[in-house]
């Protein structure tokens, strides 16, 4: 058994003692044999089945939406009014300035980057792509915002995570260089700290004084309606904050419904201020003569309001919060007090984040892969995957059975446990 005191008060013959033990704790759980996957934030099966009413809707009688609007045919840019009404405070967005689009908020990040490098938004004087257009990156982050980067070239800067959101000293120090464009923000229950911004760093993000005229907040808010607890967390509205502050086109927002209906059938949401909602429409002129309007009303006709929405959040809460827990005690029994692992316990969101002894989470990986498990590979969290401390893990049980995050949790645990004991015997 793992003694509750840290690993680095044990004398010598002490440590060798428990590495052997550990090592064949390991050795037993690498036996069992298991098959266990933690790498990706999924939504699982039964999680999907709460949408299944969904999908006979809205019924092969019911295609008019609001102001006899045929949802089967071409147009309606924008989105339906009722659609855009209804994620209106889940958005955090007046509904007319709310775009819905296709089923993946990571297609229009895509997409309103390339736009910005080939032509400029509101407020530039050239096309991103004249400079050397730069990216400040929170760390931890989220491995799919850094991919958009590097497939543009556009330059990545780390800034680290404070529990309140980014640093912000650091943040205000950078945007002075006018080569910086943005920053990469997932406001509430990040991805992967699970750390909400609090109304200080907001207003500090929507009121400094950036050097480029053309900067932009990509404010990433994912997990808006994504609670685990009672203690639902709040995010300032950042586009008033912007507009109070004078920057009313700063801030880009994001969201989707691919965790709260289908994660591969969902709605894509883009809003920001009136000029910028007009650029983005005007942009999407080009690409597209209008959404997939029926799924907009089978959202509609299927969640109705915010109570519902709220519901159905609750039902989603109700399956994966059990795994959380299931993840979160095993690690609490097996590190808490070895110094070897540090953690924050979520109050929403789809990850949770193991900062682990400096120079072993590579190793922790490799271990786990070898025991059956697979794990975000290591550095996946930082920009250009390189965790220069090499301590970062991410996990995610919401995928996986119960019965196989809790198995998952303790093979994990044993990992880290030998990865740091391997460590301090050299
Ligand atoms: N943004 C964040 C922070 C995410 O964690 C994810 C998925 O894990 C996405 C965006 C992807 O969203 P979508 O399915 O809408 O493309």
């Amino acid at each position: 058994e793992v003694p509750m005191t840290t690993l680095t008060s044990l004398d010598s013959e002490a440590l060798n003692r428990l590495h052997d033990t550990v090592r064949a704790e390991y050795e037993a759980f690498k036996a069992r044999g298991l098959k266990l996957d933690m790498t990706r934030g999924k939504p699982s099966p039964e999680q999907l089945d709460l949408s299944n009413p969904m999908l006979t809707l809205p019924g092969n009688g019911d295609f008019f939406a609001e102001g006899n609007v045929d949802a089967r045919n071409y147009g309606g840019l924008q989105g339906l009014p009722e659609t855009r009404a209804l994620f209106s405070q889940m958005v955090q967005a007046p509904a007319d300035q709310i775009v819905v689009g296709d089923n993946s908020s990571l297609a229009l990040m895509h997409g309103t980057i390339a736009a910005a490098l080939l032509k400029g938004v509101p407020g530039s004087k050239a096309p991103w792509s004249d400079g050397a257009p730069t990216f400040l990156c929170p760390v931890p982050g989220y491995d799919r915002h850094f991919a958009i980067c590097e497939e543009f070239g556009i330059r990545m800067i780390p800034v680290p995570m404070t529990g309140q959101g980014p640093d912000m000293d650091a943040v205000e120090r950078l945007v002075a260089d006018p080569a910086v464009k943005g920053i990469w923000c997932v406001p509430k229950y990040s991805n992967p700290s699970g750390e909400t911004y609090s109304e200080e760093t907001s207003r500090r993000l929507a009121a400094m004084e950036t050097a480029a005229p053309d900067f932009r907040i990509m404010w990433d808010n994912a997990y808006s309606v994504h609670h685990l607890t009672q203690d639902h967390h709040t995010v300032p509205d950042i586009l008033a904050l912007c507009a109070e502050a004078g920057n009313p086109d700063r801030a880009f927002i994001f969201a989707s419904t691919s965790k709260v209906t289908l994660a591969g059938a969902g709605l894509a949401f883009f809003a920001s201020s009136p000029e910028n909602v007009r650029w983005y429409l005007e942009r999407a002129s080009f690409r597209t003569i209008g959404p997939d309007k029926l799924n907009q009303l089978r959202h509609v006709r299927f969640l109705k309001d915010d109570a519902g929405l709220e519901r159905h959040m609750a039902a989603q809460a109700a399956i994966i919060a059990p795994k959380f827990e299931a993840l979160l005690e095993t690690l609490e029994a097996k590190l808490g007090g070895t110094g070897a692992a540090e953690w924050l316990r979520p109050a929403g969101g789809y990850f949770v984040t193991v900062d682990t002894v400096e120079g072993t989470a590579k190793r922790i990986v490799t271990l786990a892969k070898e025991a059956g498990i697979a794990l975000t590979p290591a550095g996946a969290t930082s920009p250009y995957g390189r965790d220069p401390h090499d301590r970062t893990l991410r996990l995610a049980p919401t995928f996986p059975s119960l019965s196989d995050v809790r198995a998952a949790s303790e093979g994990i645990a044993l990992c880290i446990l030998l990865a740091a004991i391997e460590k301090q015997t050299g």
